[in-house]
C-alpha cells in the first residue's frame, strides 16, 4: 500500500508515520515529491490493511495495491469455474442455463403446475421461495417447510434442481434436506454470519447482490463463502437503487463483464426483480445473455394476478416458453449454448 501525506505534512509528522509502519513489522519507503511526500509501505498487505493508519496525523489517503479478496480473485485459478446443481453446470464455456419458476411456492397444485411448464419452455432449473424475505410483517411469509416439500415433489417429478433462499442459518439443515442449491436474496448479502454458514454447506449458494452494494461489496460476500470451503458460489446481479423510478430496481448489466473480469466465479442475471416489469423482463434477459450471463433467473406464474408476492413482474408461461429460443438465439450468437 501506498501512504499519501497531507501537503502540509510535517517532518515531525512523517517521522511518527515511519515510526508507527516500523512497530507494526511494515518496513516504510519515503518519497519526497515536489508538492507531496508519499510513504510506500512493504510487508504483509493484510498486516498494513488492518492498522490504524488514516487517522495519524498528516495522512491524507491510504491507496491499496493488492485486493481485499483473494479465494474469488480471477487470479486463484487457472480457468472460469462451473458450479454443479445436480448434474446442472453453470459457469464457465458451459452452456447458459435458465432458472425459472414462481417467486413464491403457494401450494402444491401451484408448484407442480409451473414446474412442469419452466420444463417444457427448456429452463434447467426450478426456483421458488419457501421463506420470503418480505417488507412488510403482514405480507405473505412463504409456506417454509411445506413449501420445501412440495419444491422437492416438483423437483422429483420434472427433474429441476431447484434453487430456494434461505433467510435464516437456524433453517438450514432443513433446507438441505430438500433443496438443490441455496439462495441468499439481495437483503442477505451482508449477513455475514449466515454466508458463513452457508460455507459450510455441501450446496451450492446463489449469491445475489445486495440492491446497494458495490461489486467489490459482492465479491467480498462470496469471499465469506468460498473461505469456509465452499468453492460452489454464483454471482448474481439483480438490479440496484438507484434515483430512476421508471423501473423497480436499476438492472446493472454491466456487472457481468466486470465480475468476470474481477473473479473465476459463475454469474447470473435476474432481470425479473432488476426491472419488476413484466413488460421488460425479455429484453433485459436478452441483452443479459448478449453480456456473458451464464445464467438467467426469471419468475414466472400461471395467474400472476393472483400471486402471493412479486405478480406485477412475472412472466406468463407463454412468454417464458417463447423467450427461450429467442435467449438461446442469442447465446449461440456468442458462441455459447443454451
Ligand atoms: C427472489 O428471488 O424472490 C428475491 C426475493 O430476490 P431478491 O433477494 O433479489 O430481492
Ligand atoms: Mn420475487
Amino acid at each position: 500500500m501506498i501512504i499519501i501525506t497531507q501537503p502540509a505534512v510535517t517532518e515531525e509528522q512523517i517521522r511518527q508515520i515511519v515510526a508507527r509502519l516500523e512497530d507494526f513489522g511494515l518496513e516504510a519507503h519515503v518519497s519526497r515529491g515536489d508538492s507531496r511526500v508519499t510513504v510506500g509501505v512493504s510487508g504483509p498487505e493484510e498486516l498494513a490493511r488492518n492498522q490504524p493508519l488514516a487517522s495519524l496525523p498528516g495522512v491524507e489517503a491510504i491507496v491499496p495495491l493488492a485486493k481485499p479478496y483473494k479465494l474469488a480473485a480471477k487470479s486463484a485459478r487457472r480457468a472460469a469455474s462451473t458450479v454443479d446443481i445436480c448434474g446442472v453446470s453453470i459457469g464457465s464455456k458451459a452452456a447458459v442455463a435458465v432458472i425459472s419458476g414462481p417467486c413464491s411456492v403457494e401450494s402444491r397444485e401451484q408448484i407442480l403446475s409451473i414446474a412442469r411448464l419452466v420444463k417444457d419452455s427448456g429452463a434447467r432449473l426450478l426456483r421458488g421461495g419457501a421463506f420470503k424475505p418480505r417488507t412488510s410483517p403482514y405480507s405473505f411469509q412463504g409456506l417454509r417447510e411445506e413449501g420445501l416439500r412440495f419444491l422437492a415433489e416438483a423437483r422429483n417429478e420434472t427433474g429441476l434442481p431447484v434453487v430456494t433462499e434461505i433467510m435464516d442459518a437456524r433453517d438450514l439443515p432443513l433446507i438441505e434436506r430438500y433443496a438443490d442449491c441455496l439462495q441468499i436474496g439481495a437483503r442477505n448479502m451482508q449477513n455475514f454470519s449466515l454466508l458463513r454458514d452457508v460455507g459450510r454447506s455441501h450446496l451450492p449458494v446463489l449469491l445475489k447482490r445486495g440492491f446497494s452494494a458495490t461489486l467489490n461489496e459482492l465479491v467480498m460476500s462470496a469471499e465469506y463463502i468460498l473461505n469456509e470451503g465452499n468453492a460452489n458460489v454464483l454471482l448474481c446481479e439483480r438490479g440496484i437503487r438507484t434515483f430512476e423510478n421508471a423501473t423497480r430496481y436499476t438492472l446493472d448489466l454491466s456487472a457481468v463483464p466486470i465480475l468476470k473480469a474481477k473473479t473465476h466465479l459463475p454469474v447470473l442475471v435476474d432481470p425479473t426483480h432488476g426491472v419488476g416489469l413484466r413488460e421488460i423482463v425479455p429484453q433485459m434477459a436478452l441483452a443479459a445473455v448478449a453480456a456473458g450471463a451464464d445464467a438467467i433467473m426469471i419468475e414466472v406464474h400461471d395467474s400472476p394476478e393472483d400471486a402471493k408476492s412479486d405478480g406485477r413482474q412475472a412472466l406468463f408461461p407463454e412468454t417464458l416458453s417463447k423467450l427461450v429460443p429467442r435467449l438461446r438465439a442469442v447465446a449461440n450468437a456468442i458462441g455459447r449454448d443454451l
